[in-house]
């Protein structure tokens, strides 16, 4: 039996598990990465989180045949360049082949957002569409876009980059640089903006003042469900506009590239699934042409934590297996 690691290397933790050549997880691991974002004390940290993992599965590293790791950038996969990490202040980076020298095993890295919605994809309720796509909403807003069971790409390795798909011209102010991008408008990042604003212009208060005192600088989707609950009128504002945002955006790939099922996934999705959903479904209906968007399939992720890790060490079994 050979045995697959996939790592997942987000902004704030590395998650790794171990698989089999099934796809059944035998261990997972997770290691905060400190405030220290230079490569090499991540990459060590990603090491360390993927002995820790083999460890936890009972094996060692020579039963290891490959490698699949996700980062937070969009990547050549060709050439296995990391392109541009903003959360990191990482660009233009050689991360495979400084993975597999590490690691000393094939090591085959992609954006994380393209490995959840394969993880996803590969292993949960979409598996019978052929083309799909998928969004996950958080901190910001990631996408991964499947035609004919394989991803997509493009040209520039861009393909599925929905949160920087512009909704409102003129908008709020991306991190990308562009205004109006769906993640400035329906991302974490893009309701607390919406709060303050509101808060400025008409001298407003939120309840998020008690229930997360930090939450300009950052605020847990649970801690957004608790001011939803006891009723803060700028929690539920920003949050319907969130969901309308998501709801266009999915009218828009409705529309332009005729997909079978949407995937949605992300925190904000998991915790505040109940406020949320019926909003999009009825932004779909209504933006969507041709009636294309009536009982239009949308497929809740399944696979929480464990997709976006899953979907890699999944690729790498994809890949290697035949090699
Ligand atoms: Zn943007």
């Amino acid at each position: 039996m050979n045995y697959y690691a996939g790592i997942d290397l987000g902004g704030t933790k590395t998650y790794c598990v171990i698989i089999d050549e099934k796809g059944n997880i035998l261990s997972r691991e997770k290691i905060k990465i400190g405030t220290d974002r230079k490569i090499e004390p991540v990459l060590d940290i990603v090491c360390e989180c993927y002995k820790a993992a083999i460890a936890g599965a009972n094996l060692t590293e020579n039963d290891i045949f490959a490698v699949g790791m996700a980062v937070p950038s969009a990547v050549n996969t060709e050439k296995q360049i990391l392109l541009n990490a903003p959360n990191l202040g990482w660009k233009n980076i050689k991360i495979g082949e400084i993975m597999s020298n590490k690691l000393n095993k094939p090591v085959f890295v992609d954006n994380d957002v393209n490995l959840g919605t394969f993880g996803e994809y590969t292993f949960g309720k979409a598996q019978k569409y052929k083309n799909v796509y998928g969004i996950f909403v958080g901190t910001g807003v990631g996408g991964g876009y499947i035609h004919d069971g394989k991803l997509v790409r493009g040209a520039g390795f861009t393909a599925g980059e929905i949160g920087h798909m512009i909704v409102k011209q003129g908008g709020t102010m991306c991190n990308c640089g562009n205004q109006g991008c769906l993640e400035a408008i329906a991302g974490k990042v893009g309701i607390i903006k919406h709060i303050e604003r509101k808060i400025e212009e008409k001298g407003k208060t939120t309840k998020l003042d008690e229930i997360s005192p930090n939450w300009r600088n950052s605020v847990g989707a649970s801690a957004l469900h608790k001011a939803i609950k006891s009723k803060d009128k700028l929690t539920i504002k920003a949050v319907e506009r969130s969901a309308e945002a998501i709801g266009v955006a999915c009218s828009n790939i409705i529309n332009t590239i005729g997909i079978d099922a949407i995937i949605l996934g992300g925190g904000i999705i998991e915790e505040l699934g109940d406020i949320y959903l019926p909003i999009i479904r009825l932004t779909i209906q209504e933006c969507s042409m041709a009636n294309g968007g009536s009982n239009f399939p949308i497929i809740i992720s399944e696979l929480a934590d464990d997709a976006v890790a899953l979907g890699a060490a999944w690729q790498a079994v994809e890949i290697y297996s035949q090699k």
